[in-house]
């Protein structure tokens, strides 16, 4: 393992609003990815930041704004907080407590805010409402890590690449979720991604956690 284990856990005031929070990472995989984050925050005087793409309820956001938070860093999550498909209403993963009744779609805006003031990490995380795609066309600042961990169409996938990856700093790092070599595991298109980073010749895997991988920008 590249990055160190020791005084980078979360206080167990913090793991518990992690674990109360719905969502998809799993507390070793989150543990890693907290691990991750805080390295490569460490790396700069300047104020740090990492941008995740998929906040949903912020499950894994409350591991890197702790990670944030200790360099005075800060992490912007971006979602439009609608659902991926599979959180939608006959899809596996849908939530019937997430639907607002106004719109009568999935709303994870509000409970994400919750876990934020639950977690007191509502000036270290910065929620980004919007499509990644338009989030991506008004972003303009290299980043320390951009986590992706979005939709899981091969579109929403290629998307968050294409417009999230050019902004990983130099020795920054690249972090995917839900990467499943084999595809009885799992979908395809964040695999699809991770080789796409790879053979771009500009990423370097360092790491991986499970379904979690980390490549290095040259
Ligand atoms: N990181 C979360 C899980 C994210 S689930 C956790 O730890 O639990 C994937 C999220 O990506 C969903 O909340 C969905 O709304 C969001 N998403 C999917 N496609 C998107 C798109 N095109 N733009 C913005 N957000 C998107
Ligand atoms: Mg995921």
């Amino acid at each position: 393992m590249a990055f160190p284990t020791a005084s980078t856990t979360l206080s167990d005031d913090r793991r518990t609003v992690a674990d109360a929070t719905p969502g998809f990472m799993p507390a070793d995989e989150a543990d890693a990815l907290h691990r991750v984050a805080d390295h490569y925050l460490s790396q700069r005087d300047s104020v740090g930041v990492g941008v995740e793409i998929g906040t949903y309820c912020g499950k894994s956001t409350v591991y890197l704004g702790d990670a944030a938070e200790r360099h005075g860093a800060l992490v912007v999550t971006v979602d439009h907080h609608r659902g991926s498909e599979e959180h939608q209403p006959g899809w596996e993963y849908h939530d019937t407590s997430l639907v607002d009744s106004h719109a009568g779609l999935l709303d994870t805006a509000a409970r994400f805010r919750r876990t934020m003031f639950d977690a007191k990490l509502e000036s270290t995380v910065l929620g980004f409402l919007a499509p990644s795609a338009a989030a991506a066309l008004v972003w303009g600042k290299p980043a320390d890590f951009v986590f992706i961990d979005g939709g899981h169409s091969m579109q929403a996938a290629q998307t968050d690449y294409d417009g999230w990856s050019p902004w990983v700093r130099t020795g920054g790092a690249l972090l995917i979720h839900d990467v499943f070599p084999d595809p009885a595991d799992g979908g395809r298109p964040p695999y699809e991604i991770y080789r796409q980073a790879l053979d771009s010749g500009l990423f370097t895997e360092v790491d991986a956690y499970g379904s979690l991988r980390v490549l290095v920008r040259a």
